[in-house]
């Protein structure tokens, strides 16, 4: 058997926080490497937590008017190309089919890098009248698009589990709510249940989705302080119902082009999860998130085993009754000692030891996964008791969280101390721009740093202030950073 510490993590998140990550995705049993590169194998406890928080946003979209349906992998070379940017934007990460069998096609073939064109040629058929309208479809799919980049698991691999929500509308003003309603959606949700603050804001054109007519997103803050962004939320436009003809009769009789959106989320929001609430032990799951949130580990001796088993399986069974996950890890080929190092590494919230001792008292040991707290409590008050916990660690993971993430927004007006800054120290760096695309660019090239918010708030500061790069009149305030 391995000893402890070589199934802990062996290095700190501080000091090697790449390292430290791979880690934890690997040993708390998350992901492990697939043999193709730049892609990864889901293990169960990764596709737990997956399955998590697919059933809170799939029940939140269907709660607005959104259902569910399903298209093909494959999209045919010309259906990709109809929007030219989109395709001239997809084009370099897409892998193609070209032989089924051992026959060539006569048209290439692509893997989903993401389904606008082939959605979009559906609907144009199933669109003729303002009756049609809106149409409001989500996918959970997959995506496929070669990264050419340094790959890391759940951040940036070729292959990668997300929902890609498609819409139509008959006005613009319609589409553009149905951005707003989805974008604040994601927030809400992230924060409530990843516990994880984000800024909202649009992308700079330069970094909007390629087909739309702007983008909306989310930016997190990670531990190492780089950003990475949780989700995005498209206004199309008719950008592409254009070209791909998706028109209605109005009710003034004359023919329209719709106004559509797209929207996603990805397996993203895990790694986002494990870079913000991990520590040096491991994953910290939020409560209401977490596949496992109470792990039961019975102490025991050869003499004593079936009453302390008998009584953990009781207490399994109560708190089961109340509607929590829980589980009993009652092995016994492991120590004791061994199980809280596992349970830790993989970041279920609350534990509880119970021992012969404690069944004397009729108490249990409730152990803190957030913050490593000990405290006895009686079983007779247990299941209210652990309902208060998980709601003061959801509370606690959110709250540090957002201090973090406010302790690391700076105001900068100096190009020089940015640039210096940059080197320095991760974060966000809050600065006037005047919306022209070369001082991004020249930013970008200097420093490394994208924008990557123009907030939604606070931008009335922008009339007071300068563009950080070539210092005439700012015409937004825009959050600049290093980013996954
Ligand atoms: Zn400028």
């Amino acid at each position: 058997m391995n000893s402890v510490k070589e199934v802990g993590i062996t290095v700190n998140k501080k000091d090697s926080f790449s390292e430290w990550y791979t880690q934890v995705v690997l040993k708390a049993g998350l992901a492990d490497y697939s043999p193709i590169k730049g892609f990864i194998v889901l293990r169960p406890y990764g596709f737990s937590l997956w399955e998590s928080i697919i059933s809170i946003l799939d029940s939140r979209f269907k709660e607005t008017g959104h259902q569910n349906g399903y298209l093909p992998g494959l999209i045919p070379e010309s259906l990709l190309a109809r929007e030219k940017d989109h395709f001239e934007g997809f084009t370099p990460e897409v892998f193609w089919v070209t032989k089924a069998g051992n026959k060539n096609l006569s048209e290439k073939l692509a893997l989903r890098p993401t389904s606008e064109t082939l959605a979009y040629s559906i609907f144009s058929k199933w669109v003729s009248s303002y009756r049609d309208l809106p149409i409001r479809m989500n996918y959970w799919n997959t995506a496929l698009r070669a990264e050419i980049k340094a790959t890391k698991p759940f951040i940036r691999t070729s292959e990668f589990l997300w929902q890609e929500g498609h819409t139509v509308h008959a006005t613009e003003q319609e589409a553009e709510k149905e951005v707003m309603l989805i974008l604040g959606l994601y927030q809400k949700t992230i924060k409530e249940f990843l516990a994880i603050p984000t800024i909202m804001g649009f992308k700079s054109n330069k970094e909007k989705f390629v087909g739309a007519k702007y983008t909306t997103s989310l930016e997190g803050l990670m531990a190492d302080g780089k950003a990475l962004q949780m989700g995005t939320s498209h206004h199309l436009g008719q950008n592409f119902s254009k070209p791909f003809e998706i028109k209605y009769l109005g009710k003034d009789s004359r023919e329209h082009f719709a106004w559509q959106t797209s929207w996603g989320v990805s397996w993203r929001l895990i790694g986002a999860l494990i870079m913000v609430h991990g520590d040096d032990k491991g994953l910290i799951i939020p409560p209401k998130i977490a596949p496992i949130q109470v792990v039961i580990v019975p102490i025991f001796k050869d003499k004593n085993a079936l009453i302390v088993k008998a009584k953990a399986k009781e207490i399994l069974q109560s708190l089961k009754n109340a509607g929590l996950r829980v589980h009993l890890d009652d092995r016994d080929e492991y120590t004791s000692g061994w199980k809280f190092n596992e349970w830790e590494i993989r970041g279920v919230p609350l534990r509880i030891n119970l021992g012969p001792k404690d069944i004397e008292k009729s108490q249990v040991e409730l152990v803190r996964r957030d913050t490593g707290e000990k405290s006895f409590v009686n079983i007779s008050g247990l299941k209210d008791n652990i309902i208060l916990f998980l709601d003061k660690i959801q509370d606690q993971l959110l709250n540090r969280a957002t201090k973090f993430l406010n302790e690391n927004i700076t105001r900068i007006s100096n190009y020089d101390i940015l640039k210096s800054m940059l080197g320095k120290k991760g974060g966000f760096f809050l600065s006037g721009w005047c919306e022209s695309q070369i001082c991004e660019t020249k930013i970008k090239d200097e420093t490394g740093a994208d924008i990557r918010i123009i907030p939604f708030d606070g931008q009335e500061e922008s009339e007071s202030t300068v563009c950080i790069y070539c210092r005439e009149p700012a015409k937004k305030m825009a959050i600049f950073a290093h980013a996954y």
